[in-house]
């Protein structure tokens, strides 16, 4: 007798809400999955959707090869791409996290739930069976053969254990599917390529021309009708190498379907032309540039440029972007230029709208993917180029669930294994970047746009700054959070017609509300931080941690004192004095309470674009990208609270920030100006901001990073660990420090985070450096650390960061 095939197992993440995981199955002979597969398992007493992770050669130790139970379906191949893998794994070394943990980041949420279950008739059943039995065949019979696992179960009594006797009878089997509305559909479609009418019959060019009159893009039988040509005459224009046929997916995006203006190339500048072609040159290979250019250099320019010649060589392009806000004015200039290939990938849309667009970015198909963190692990095939707007920006980073990965590393990785180039860009690119390409500079290319594209002929220059030492302000008399200097340019500006924004670090009316007779702060009661005081819609106090809301007291809590004073300036409280100012004036507020309904940004940036408005009050929301050419005015009411942040990248966080919001005035034609008000005008890096000093600024800040022994000398990871119980989490974290003895690295804490209590959890940290001039062995740390995590008593939560961003 021939011996049995040895069984194979297979590693498999099941979707289910409470008791999904990673688990082992069997795969019975003649099967061949592969990881990435959606397939279907019997999961408890049901059947579950999974992804396979990939085989196994042994069980786990401890698991019993008689109780692991097979496979049931592949029900669609390649739900994650084979290229995908290495990437993964390489994010689930680097970050610590377990590799299910990594896909469940990926994939859309809902993946698996957009698949059905269905049943259907095999064999050919003969003999007894229970009548519940009965009744499902029956029905099975009469409809084709084939339903929906929920149709029956609504049909027949008992019909789990009647379905469980016919599939042991072999008389049924139940397989997943995707559900009609999950598929995508597609339409052909036409962009095109060249618009000379050499060498073309009359009706080829009359068919051109119609192309080249409706912007470039049709859907071909659009162009047919219009053209009145037949299809031959289409298609001889695709064989000519005039325009290029694809297929478009109709899809239930809505962004997709908004009209734009076709836009064409510009001129570039010879900087511009010598960044497309340093870039065009390195298609196809592994190479890293850093296009370094101030706001309004013309960097958008030069990825639409690059972007236009990888389309054109059949591949795809990524491109990330720090904020959503942002990303309605970037698509629609992108579609403008590309056409409808452009699609928006990112955490706001609906899992509906995720799932249909993931399918669609599989398809092989050249297209461009604009989207935030998330997408730099949108599954493109063909990827040919990926770019990183705005890379220094702290969002791309992942704060938590883990893996907390940032998504700069994770381009880095996705580039060389995709063999193509990566462009981060910036005007103040991260210290680790340029770090980089000083260490490296034919590894990490830089690429300068050092001037302002001029506008209307008029040669563009930065924006003039000025600090206001506001100090000298209050010595004068004026007590306002408006200098005088800044009212005075306040009013040239609205003189003249011209717009201003108002940069304020902090939302809400007010940052803390004291007790002017006891001194006493309203603080969270949930959270070790106080409450900020909000003025929209009835008066009252806000926790912008956990964001508990209570009503404004009357009288002090504490000693019924009914002199209770606002400190710190919020948008709110800004947005009020204006009026006080101006009672005219249109103000518009633009901060995340003004634009959490969906949409909201791109409707208050058109409103305050076309002029319905003189005055954009706002955030750190306003420093990303905004570009509105009437803007001649920028103020920033407290430059003080970003730089005393106790951080080791305060400083660096301010200069960008600073610089960056500056950069939102005189895009246009109009030279502009920057004010800065602060109580420190002597500071090295305000002084840098305003000599508009790069260099300088890194310098000195390399200089401190060395010193202090932070990155990007001596690589951190910071433990995070939380409790509600405080006296179990001490224990637990002093536990956990004297296991790390023997680690290779410098172990700092525990300690308290910054704010130790948010939303009645209790917060401690453990924050591992390199050794200096010691390489940084991270698989020997991972075992360190698992083991001195060991077992986690309960409620107690470790949350891994590698490379954090903040070590409060
Ligand atoms: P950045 O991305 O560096 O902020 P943009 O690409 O947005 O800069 O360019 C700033 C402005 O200049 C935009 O309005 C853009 O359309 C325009 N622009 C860019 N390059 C050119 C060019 N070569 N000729 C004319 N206008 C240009
Ligand atoms: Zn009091
Ligand atoms: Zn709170």
């Amino acid at each position: 007798m021939r011996d049995p095939a040895p069984p194979r197992w297979l590693e498999v993440w099941v979707d289910h809400p409470h008791l999904g995981g990673c688990f082992t199955y069997r795969v019975p002979e003649g099967w061949e999955p592969e990881a990435g597969d959606l397939l279907s398992v019997p999961f408890g007493p049901q059947v579950a959707g999974a992804l396979a992770l990939g085989w196994r050669s042994e069980l786990p130790t401890g698991v019993d090869p008689q109780s692991v139970r097979e496979i049931e379906a592949v029900v669609a191949k390649g739900i994650l791409p084979k290229e995908f893998w290495p990437l993964l794994q390489r994010v689930a070394d680097y970050y610590l996290t377990p590799l299910a943990q990594v896909v469940r980041t990926v994939l859309p949420p809902g993946l698996l739930s957009r698949s059905q279950r269905r049943i259907r008739l095999v064999g050919s059943p003969r003999g007894e069976c229970s009548p519940a039995a009965q009744a499902l065949l029956r029905l099975l019979q009469e409809k084709g053969g084939e339903l929906s696992w929920r149709y029956l179960q609504q049909q027949v009594p008992g019909a789990e254990v009647a379905l469980r006797e016919l599939q042991r009878r072999g008389w049924v089997e139940s397989f997943w599917q995707e559900q009609q509305g999950g598929r995508v559909k597609t339409q052909q479609a036409a962009t095109l390529v060249e618009e000379s009418l050499e060498g073309l019959s009359l009706p080829q060019q009359k068919a051109l021309q119609i192309l080249k009159q409706k912007g470039g893009e049709l859907l071909l039988v659009e162009w047919e009708r219009l053209a009145g040509v037949s299809r031959s005459v289409l298609q001889s224009l695709a064989r000519k190498g005039r325009v290029h046929l694809y297929e478009r997916p109709l899809l239930r995006l809505g962004e997709a379907g908004r009209p734009v203006e076709k836009d064409w190339p510009k001129p570039l500048t010879p900087a511009q032309a010598e960044a497309v072609a340093a870039i065009c040159q390195a298609l196809g290979q592994n190479q890293r540039f850093l296009l370094h250019g101030v706001t309004g250099s013309g960097k958008t320019e030069v990825y639409l440029q690059v972007i236009a010649q990888v389309l054109q060589q059949g591949r795809s392009a990524l491109v990330l972007v720090p904020e959503i806000g942002l990303t309605p004015q970037l698509t629609d200039r992108f579609r403008a230029r590309l056409g409808s290939r452009v699609w928006t990938y990112h955490s706001g849309l609906s899992a509906g709208e995720r799932y249909d667009l993931w399918r669609q970015m599989l398809v092989s198909a050249p297209q461009v993917v604009i989207g935030t963190r998330s997408a730099v692990f949108a599954p493109l095939a063909n990827l040919g180029l990926i770019v990183l707007d705005e890379e220094h920006d702290d969002s791309f980073k992942q704060d938590q669930p883990q893996p907390c990965y940032h998504a700069r590393q994770v381009a880095e990785w996705r580039a060389e294994l995709a063999n193509c180039p990566l462009v981060l860009g910036s005007a103040t690119p991260a210290v680790e970047t340029y770090a980089a390409h000083l260490q490296d500079p034919q590894r990490w290319v830089r690429l300068s746009l050092p001037q302002r594209i001029p506008q209307a002929g008029i040669p563009a220059t930065l924006p003039h700054l000025e600090l206001v030492d506001m100090r000298q302000e209050l010595q004068a008399g004026n007590r306002s959070i408006l200098s005088r200097r800044l009212q005075q340019a306040l009013q040239e500006t609205l003189d003249r017609g011209e717009q201003a924004i108002l940069f304020v670090p902090r939302r809400g009316y007010s940052t803390f509300v004291l007790c002017r007779s006891c001194g006493f702060v309203l603080t969270c009661a949930h959270c070790d931080v106080s409450l900020t005081f909000h003025v929209e819609g009835g008066q009252e106090l806000r926790c912008h941690y956990c964001g508990a809301r209570q009503p404004h007291p009357q009288r002090c809590p504490a000693c019924g004192s009914p002199y209770l004073k606002h400190f710190g300036t919020g948008t709110q409280k800004v947005v009020e004095v204006l009026q006080q100012h101006w009672p005219q004036l249109g103000i518009l507020r633009y901060d995340s309470d003004a634009t959490r309904r969906k949409g909201s940004h791109r409707d208050l940036l058109e409103q305050f674009r076309s002029g319905q408005a003189q005055v954009l009050v706002g955030t750190q929301m306003l420093t990303k990208g905004l570009d509105m050419p009437q803007v001649t005015l920028v103020g920033v009411m407290a430059a003080d609270g970003l730089l005393h942040q106790p951080d080791y990248r305060a400083g660096e966080r301010t200069f960008q920030l600073l610089t960056q919001v500056a950069g939102r005035s005189g895009r246009g034609s109009l030279p502009g100006q920057a004010i800065i008000q602060t109580y420190l005008p002597e500071h090295p890096i305000l002084r840098a901001v305003l000599a508009h000093d790069y260099e300088g600024f890194l310098q000195a800040e390399l200089r401190q990073r060395q010193e202090g022994g932070y990155p990007p000398y001596r690589a951190l990871i910071l433990i995070r660990l939380s409790s509600t119980r405080l006296e179990a989490l001490e224990r637990y974290c002093e536990r956990v420090a004297t296991r790390l003895q023997g680690i290779p690295a410098e172990v700092l804490g525990p300690g308290p985070a910054q704010v130790e209590r948010v939303a009645g959890r209790y917060r401690w940290q453990i924050l591992l450096k390199q050794l200096p001039d010691q390489p940084w062995d991270r698989a020997q740390i991972d075992v360190h650390l698992h083991s001195a995590l060991g077992h986690l008593p309960q409620g107690i939560r470790v949350s891994l960061d590698v490379d954090p961003l903040r070590i409060l």
